[in-house]
């Protein structure tokens, strides 16, 4: 593999940093991924990454992006006891309140909690050739000249220390939503990226269960999303060593799941099929209740910036944070970082901007998605132009005929797992299956004997789950 600097610096050790650090293996002498946490063992939690605690579903195209660049890496997960599972037909997904189709689609997902993987990814990325990881030490600003960052000022966090200068050909800026990537930036005389948010105001509250089943009517994953009405949502994500991951999650104050483990349970039920709230009535609790708030997604226009520092680049979370009920994150960074490498083989000339646009095409995808979904619920607010109330409304109608059609459900679901751009939700193909199915569904309504009353109670929200 051809060289292009000497030492790369990497500003966060989480899923992010650790895949960018696995990007430039080999092409920098040295890499140092520089982290202010205190890192532990493989499968422990840790302070810094308090959504550890929450399900964190991995998609197929993270999973697929993360083998590109730590070949084994699924193979590692599944023998420290990640629950491989066949999207649609061991996972029950309800998004937006239509439940869609079983449908076979040919591909493996990997369920397991958020500290198994990244402990494993850490672990394999510190053992690449060139790559340190060191923890406990703050990154407190960026060393730059004539228009170029030339490395980083570096705090230990023993008491005593003193500020060292850590130089690089390359910064990666890998320190989360709340990074001082912006602030740094300024310090050197640029602006910060321009901001896009969408508010949604969610919180999320995690217990981890014992169930005394491997699956629930053969489903390793359970994800019944909010919908118009109904602003909760409850997961159930099988994890390593027979435990179970319950998230239950609402928008606005109104909403917010409680902390109380019986109050949690009972949230969590109010929203549960009779399968699943008899396994939760069953289920052994472990540990506490966790709770996050999560007030809006945010998006940095990075790649629309005039001036930009040459030898400096953000990924994951620095540059797009999503609403975590759609699982995108780790996987957007992975394939950010899988976007890095290639520009990487492509030389060090103008890697910023090239890089700066390949990210952004792959933040397009996902924060369409995302966003979207989210200004389909009547209860986030935002405003909604022509172009997505055109969109959630053929929205509406293809998760309709995904509630019976295979085919369509799978074209939804490899979308949702960024396998596919969203343009394939408007493919010729799909949308003369949604027409024949609403055709049909229209027909079937038409020969239906009285009038369908709408769903008032929990429990008629139960039966309907
Ligand atoms: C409640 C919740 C649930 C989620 N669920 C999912 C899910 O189901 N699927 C999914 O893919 N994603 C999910 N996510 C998103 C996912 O956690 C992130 O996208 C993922 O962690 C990648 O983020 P990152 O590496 O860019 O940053 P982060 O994970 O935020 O890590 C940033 C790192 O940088 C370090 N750091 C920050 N500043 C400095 C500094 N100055 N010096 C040194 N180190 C520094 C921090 O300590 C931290 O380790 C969820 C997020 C939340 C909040």
């Amino acid at each position: 593999m051809e060289r292009v600097g000497e030492h790369a610096v990497v500003v966060g050790a989480s899923v992010g940093g650790l895949l960018a650090a696995a990007a430039l293996a080999g092409r920098y002498r040295r890499v140092t991924v520089v982290e202010r946490d205190v890192l532990p063992a493989v499968g422990e939690g840790r302070r810094a990454v308090p959504q550890g605690r929450h399900v964190h579903a991995l998609l197929p195209s993270g999973e697929r992006a993360m083998e590109e660049l730590l070949p084994g890496i699924a193979a590692d997960l599944v023998a420290a006891g990640a629950v491989p599972y066949e999207p649609l037909t061991e996972m029950r997904f309800r998004p937006g309140g239509h439940l869609l189709a079983r449908a076979s689609l040919g591909l493996r997902c990997l369920a397991a909690s958020r500290p198994l993987i990244e402990g494993h990814v850490r672990r394999r990325v510190a053992a690449l050739d060139g790559v340190t990881v060191a923890d406990r030490r703050d990154v407190v600003g960026l060393i730059g000249d004539g228009g170029r960052v030339r490395g980083v000022r570096v705090l230990g966090r023993e008491e005593g220390s003193v500020v060292t200068e850590l130089e690089a050909d390359l910064v990666i800026g890998a320190s989360g939503r709340g990074g001082r990537l912006g602030a740094w930036l300024e310090a050197l005389g640029f602006a910060r990226p321009r901001e896009e948010r969408v508010r949604v105001d969610l919180v999320y509250a995690s217990r981890e269960l014992r169930l005394p089943v491997p699956s629930i009517g053969g489903d390793k994953v359970i994800l019944l999303a909010a919908r118009p009405g109904v602003p909760r949502g409850v997961s159930l994500f099988a994890q390593e060593h027979g435990r179970w991951l319950l998230t239950v999650s609402g928008y606005g104050a109104a909403h917010r799941p409680p902390a109380d483990g019986g109050a949690h349970l009972a949230f969590a039920a109010a929203l549960a099929p009779p399968d699943v709230l008899a396994a939760l009535r069953a289920a052994e609790p472990l540990g506490d209740v966790a709770v996050h708030g999560f007030p809006a997604s945010v998006r940095r226009r990075w790649e629309r910036m005039e001036r930009w520092p040459a030898g400096l680049v953000p990924i994951g979370d620095a540059i797009a944070s999503f609403n975590p009920i759609y699982g995108q994150g780790m996987s957007v960074a992975a394939l950010e970082a899988v976007a890095l490498r290639d520009c990487l083989a492509a030389g060090p000339g103008g890697l910023e901007r090239r890089y700066a646009r390949a990210a952004a095409r792959i933040v397009d995808a996902a924060w369409a998605l995302a966003t979207g979904a989210d200004l389909a619920l009547p209860h986030v607010p935002g405003p909604r132009p022509a172009r997505v109330r055109v969109v959630n409304a053929w929205m509406r109608r293809l998760l309709t005929v995904a509630e019976r059609d295979p085919a369509v459900a799978a074209t939804f679901m490899r979308v949702a797992g960024l396998l596919d751009p969203p343009q394939r939700l408007l493919a010729p193909a799909t949308v003369a299956r949604v027409a024949a199915g609403t055709l049909r569904g229209r027909r079937r309504r038409a020969d239906a004997p009285g009038p369908v009353a709408a769903p008032a109670s929990a429990t008629a929200l139960r039966r309907e789950g």
